[in-house]
């Protein structure tokens, strides 16, 4: 048994409780125990990290300045700054035997690794890039393909390395694992045909009927023409023959899965660009058996899967991606149910909830263990600019504290969830809080224990990148709570985008990130001197999130 009360380490998390758990408060960073476990050769980096990152306009103009010494054929100098700062703190490096090591440091300190190979691709940047190699459509196709499939071989490359240190997960973004002008087109119908179901649903009961089918989902979709039996086809969504049906049958009879209903996803003539093309099913079928290879191997190397949300107008055929490997990965009959695959849930979008709540449901109509991580999100700005250019609503929440009120739901929700299968008897979902917010993770340490959860087989574990909150981290683990790091490594030109993320989120708290400087120059500086007293006023571990509830 290993509830809070008990305090009986996890499997995987070594540190034993030293203190009474149920005084005060449950979170009890310990700032300068954090910075000790660093070399200096990592101090020196972290100093310039939180230099740099006090500066917000600084942060503002990175990614301008970046793209100006390239301009300027400056590359080289802009890399070897980045590679001796942020690359050298928020990453574990680029080859094997360095990536391993940090894994195996963290194990030591009773934290599990995500390793996660950190490249991206977006729309309009993976466009101009295969244009500007190939100049035509099929030769930007085939270009795609062998970058997907090269993104595969990084992923299987990652679970070798994963497999080395037990317990490890290995993250994968299915923007990798195709051309994301394919996803787009094929995740384009999904919005659409929601809205047309929650407009057709006029007694929001949560179903509606043929009719209501007829007129207003087939014709939302780029193919509802094209069908020739609308009966045909909402027998084939209405298993039980009730003339009903709901949002999670749909999904289910209607994804792309199934051959029969693929028509549906494409455009209505070449002219428009609304929906898939012929050659997207074939593209759609590639990335499906990349995703299998790397699931599968994962599998065979016990490794659990984390698929990362990106951003919303990929999401659709990511969460796609997630269930059709979930469904097969995940089932309840193999393994004893094992949580293999993990989809992700960006909290800040004000349709998450409804949608985990739907994949939960799902879950349990198909059998399989249900699995999540729950993140904030990302990619806000990006995502409200991108709707404010293009003039749709954004699907970000509207505020901050709506956000922090759908994450709270989202966990309180799964947190219910797995104490009401622990005391039934049967298996449980599963719980990745993903946050830097110390307020949540305080909120769901509480919730572990209010609740009596028992976390020997990690139905609830908590998470944080590598080089964030790094205090809070040690301090889970000293819990004998379950507590993985995203591991970061890749090309330090790939994984660019993801430290500039890192490097405006941290700017986000610049008011108190000038002090975590001075602390960790103090530190540097007793480390040199060999002085014995090293308590910071206050560091990463000790600040609150930025936007602490
Ligand atoms: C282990 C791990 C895995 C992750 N995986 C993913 C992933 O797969 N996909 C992904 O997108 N991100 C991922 N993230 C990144 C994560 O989304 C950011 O770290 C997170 O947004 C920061 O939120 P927070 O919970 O740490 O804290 P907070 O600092 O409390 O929240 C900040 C976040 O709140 C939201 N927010 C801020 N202002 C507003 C506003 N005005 N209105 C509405 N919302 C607002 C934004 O999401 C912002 O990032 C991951 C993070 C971790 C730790």
């Amino acid at each position: 048994m290993s509830t809070l009360e008990s305090r009986a380490p996890a499997a995987t998390h070594a540190a034993s409780a030293t203190t009474d758990p149920l005084a005060g408060p449950l979170l009890r960073p310990d700032p300068a125990h954090a910075l000790s476990k660093q070399s200096v050769a990592k101090l020196i980096p972290l100093w310039f990290v939180y230099m740099a990152c006090g500066s917000p306009q600084l942060v503002q103009m990175a990614p301008g300045i970046l793209k100006l010494f390239e301009k300027l054929r400056l590359s080289w100098l802009s890399n070897a700054v980045m590679r001796r700062t942020f690359f050298a703190w928020f990453c574990a490096g680029e080859k094997e035997k360095e990536i391993v090591q940090a894994m195996r440091g963290l194990k030591e300190s009773g934290v599990g690794s995500i390793l996660d190979f950190s490249a991206e691709a977006d729309l309009a940047e993976d466009r101009d890039a295969t244009a500007a190699v190939a100049g035509a459509a099929d030769t930007a196709r085939a270009h795609a393909n062998v970058k997907a499939d090269a993104f595969a071989k990084e992923y299987l490359h990652g679970l070798h390395m994963s497999e080395q240190v037990p317990g490890s997960f290995a993250a994968i973004k299915v923007t990798g694992l195709a051309d994301p002008e394919v996803l787009y087109r094929l995740s384009m119908p999904y919005r659409p045909m929601r809205e047309a179901f929650v407009a057709a649903d006029h007694d929001n009961d949560g179903r509606i009927d043929f009719t209501q089918f007829k007129q207003a989902v087939l014709p939302s979709m780029p193919g509802g023409d094209r069908v020739s039996s609308a009966s045909g086809m909402f027998s084939m969504v209405d298993t039980n023959n009730d003339g009903q049906v709901d949002w999670v049958d749909l999904q289910m009879a209607l994804g792309l899965d199934n051959p029969l209903a693929r028509p549906l996803y494409l455009r209505a003539s070449p002219t428009s660009e609304y929906g898939a093309v012929e050659t997207d099913f074939e593209d759609y079928e590639r990335m499906i058996s990349r995703s299998r290879a790397v699931a599968q191997q994962a599998s065979d190397s016990n490794v659990r899967i984390m698929v990362d949300a990106e951003h919303s107008y990929f999401q659709p055929l990511i969460d796609h991606v997630a269930l059709v490997l979930q469904r097969e990965f995940n089932a309840q009959t193999q393994h004893g149910g094992r949580a293999l695959i993990f989809n992700t849930y960006q909290m800040y979008r004000a349709d998450s909830f409804q949608r985990m709540v739907d994949d939960y449901e799902r879950a349990a109509r198909e059998g399989w263990r249900f699995a999540a991580k729950l993140v904030r999100g990302a990619y806000m700005e990006l995502e409200r600019e991108r709707a404010a250019k293009l003039g749709y609503a954004s699907p970000i929440n509207p505020t901050l504290e709506a956000t922090h009120a759908s994450y709270n739901k989202g966990v309180n929700f799964l947190m219910q969830e797995v104490a009401a299968a622990q005391a039934a008897g049967t298996v449980p979902p599963v719980l990745f809080a993903a946050t830097h917010n110390n307020a949540s993770i305080e909120m769901g340490m509480q919730q572990l224990r209010q609740l009596n959860i028992d976390t020997t087989n990690e139905p609830v574990m908590f998470g944080q990148l590598l080089g964030m909150q790094d205090a809070v981290s040690y301090a889970i683990a000293k819990a004998g709570l379950p507590i993985y790091k995203y591991v970061p490594y890749g090309p330090l030109e790939e994984v660019m985008p993801y430290l500039i993320r890192r490097a405006q989120e941290n700017s986000a708290v610049a008011s108190s990130i000038r002090k975590e400087a001075s602390a960790v120059l103090s530190e540097i500086r007793r480390r040199l001197t060999g002085r014995s007293a090293a308590v910071a006023p206050t560091t990463t571990a000790g600040r609150q999130s930025s936007s602490a509830q």
